[in-house]
């Protein structure tokens, strides 16, 4: 995609310094924890690679894997595990870390699928929260950015074919 097809809505320096305090906050929360961080791939790997340079916990990295939007820029509301985590979750702490929460059924979806293997905490953080579609109530303990009812793209996040997740900023559409 072409840069004049896009404006900025959150700049690589405000990003930073959101997941730098949320972070700081996490790192209070688990002192003295061994946790297990889950990026939900494939958009949270760049939030959750920043957040976790942030965090002063001992932590293992799992991923898991959610498809919902195919190439389309609409939710097709049906979620499909991609990718499966390799160590066991019972009885461990666990930060699910997602990049943008839209109808929650992605979320929803996943959070029951790591509740059923029985963790002792589950903690889920949302780098960016587009709630006037949300469908399904979820329980989300932090989300650092609100965004409007428009897709947006960088910063891990793909624009239309699976591009343009290596910009540094939160992009949209020009409208
Ligand atoms: P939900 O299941 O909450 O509707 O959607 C969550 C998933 O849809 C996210 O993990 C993300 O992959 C994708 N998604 C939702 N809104 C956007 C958006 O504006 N841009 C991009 N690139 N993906 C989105």
């Amino acid at each position: 995609m072409n840069d004049t097809d896009w404006e900025v809505l959150i700049s690589a320096d405000r990003i930073q310094e959101g997941i730098r305090k949320l972070g700081a906050e996490l790192t209070e929360i688990y002192s003295g924890k061994k946790i297990i961080v889950i990026p939900l791939l494939r958009g949270g790997f760049m939030f959750a690679a920043d957040l976790v340079r942030y965090m002063d916990v001992d932590l293992q990295i799992e991923f898991l894997g959610a498809a919902s939007y195919g190439e389309q820029t609409q939710s097709s509301g049906e979620v499909r595990l991609t990718l499966d985590t390799t160590l066991p979750l019972s009885g461990r702490d666990v930060l699910l870390v997602e990049d943008i929460i839209d109808t929650g059924l992605t979320l929803a979806y996943i959070q029951k699928l790591i509740k059923s293997r029985n963790p002792t905490s589950l903690r889920t953080i949302v780098l960016l929260d587009k709630e006037i579609r949300r469908k399904v109530a979820v329980e989300v303990n932090e989300c650092i950015f609100s965004v409007p009812d428009r897709f947006v793209f960088g910063y891990g996040l793909d624009s239309p074919g699976g591009f343009d997740r290596n910009l540094p900023d939160i992009v949209a559409l020009k409208e």
